[in-house]
């Protein structure tokens, strides 16, 4: 019986030692350890044999699964560590390799030097207003004091649309009287920011699309004084304190009294330079106390409301503001442009 002990060992030992994977140790656990193996066989064999022969054949028995229980976690544990090795060989990373660069997006220039206006005027109490893009000739022209044959109206070459009177707007001016319709009779304080449209040759100083930022203020007992304080706080927040503004008379059918408001040039401060045309002057927006005929067409009674309004150029503005000499660029999708300003 001994004998068989020794050479059933010497088999186990040697089966085990062919074993390379897991699911190979568990067959070979269930020919010798498992409820039916060979050596619990064998175990089960010490109450067949005679009473003298028991203690010596019991104790080798015991002693030969002992072993064979610890061999076969050695080499579980052995198989576990190669899968693990051959894991981390097969997803190797060279973390010496640079990192893939994240190209961050970034603001339009234009979109940009619109919020940035927009912000300076939310400080002053300003919300923004957004209107359609497409307007018909009422909104875009006669309630905003430009009846059909009004000499104004050449001033604004219009895109037309196949259904008559449906055009694009040509300022943002119409949202002024949708925004008075929409909160008369309290006050209002918005800025009215989109793009506009108008059918001109394309030069490096007019665009067939651009931005404009409108805004109006009504209410009572508003006065011109207002709206300067209002456009100087403006100027200076966005271009610096020390900005120097004038109020020139100008003309818009909308206003009256109208002005255009100019800048001491940031370029040259005021000596005269090509940007300036050496006037020492850039000229950055129109604004003028809100006509009595538009505020009755937003529903205000003119002789109890008034107010003011004003628009710019965002463009401009940021031509000004970085000394680009080319509208065109705006929309010309040139990233070589579109990423200086970031
Ligand atoms: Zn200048």
């Amino acid at each position: 019986m001994l004998a068989q002990l020794v050479e059933l060992e010497k088999e186990a030992q040697a089966a085990l030692d062919a074993v390379a994977d897991e699911r190979a140790l568990a067959g070979w656990y269930g020919a010798f350890l498992g409820r039916k193996g060979k050596i619990t066989e064998a175990v089960k064999a010490l109450g067949s044999l005679p009473r003298e022969d028991r203690p010596a054949y019991g104790q080798r028995v015991n002693e030969a699964k002992r072993l064979l229980e610890a061999a076969h976690e050695a080499r579980r544990a052995a198989i576990v560590q190669s899968a693990q090795d051959e894991a981390l060989l097969a997803d190797r990373v060279d973390v010496t390799l640079p990192g893939r660069l994240v190209l961050p997006g970034r603001l339009h220039p234009a979109t940009r030097t619109l919020r940035e206006i927009c912000a300076v005027f939310a400080d002053m109490g300003f919300q923004v207003y957004r209107s359609r893009h497409v307007e018909n000739d009422e909104f875009n022209f006669g309630l905003l004091n430009m009846p059909p044959h009004h000499p104004a109206r050449d001033m604004w070459s219009t895109f037309y649309t196949t259904r008559p009177g449906v055009i694009l707007r040509t300022h943002t001016s119409p949202g002024q009287v949708h925004a008075m319709r929409e909160y008369c009779p309290e006050p209002v304080r918005v800025v009215l920011p989109g793009m506009c449209y108008r059918y001109e040759q394309i030069t490096a100083r007019s665009e067939i699309m651009f931005n404009q930022v409108e805004g109006l203020a009504v209410g009572v007992g508003i006065t011109m004084t207002d709206l300067k304080g209002t456009l100087v706080d403006f100027a200076r927040r966005l271009f610096g304190v020390e900005r120097k503004i004038r109020f020139r008379a100008s003309y818009f059918p909308f206003t009256e009294p109208s002005a255009e408001v100019d800048m001491d040039c940031i370029l040259c401060g005021g000596r005269g330079c090509r940007v300036c045309k050496n006037s020492g002057w850039l000229e950055i927006l129109g604004c003028g106390m809100v006509h009595p005929v538009v505020l009755r067409n937003g529903g205000y009674d003119p002789a109890v409301f008034s107010g003011f309004a004003f628009g710019m150029g965002p463009e401009r503005i940021a031509m000004l503001k970085y000394g680009i000499q080319d509208i065109r660029y705006f929309w010309g999708n040139d990233l070589r442009f579109l990423e200086q300003f970031g």
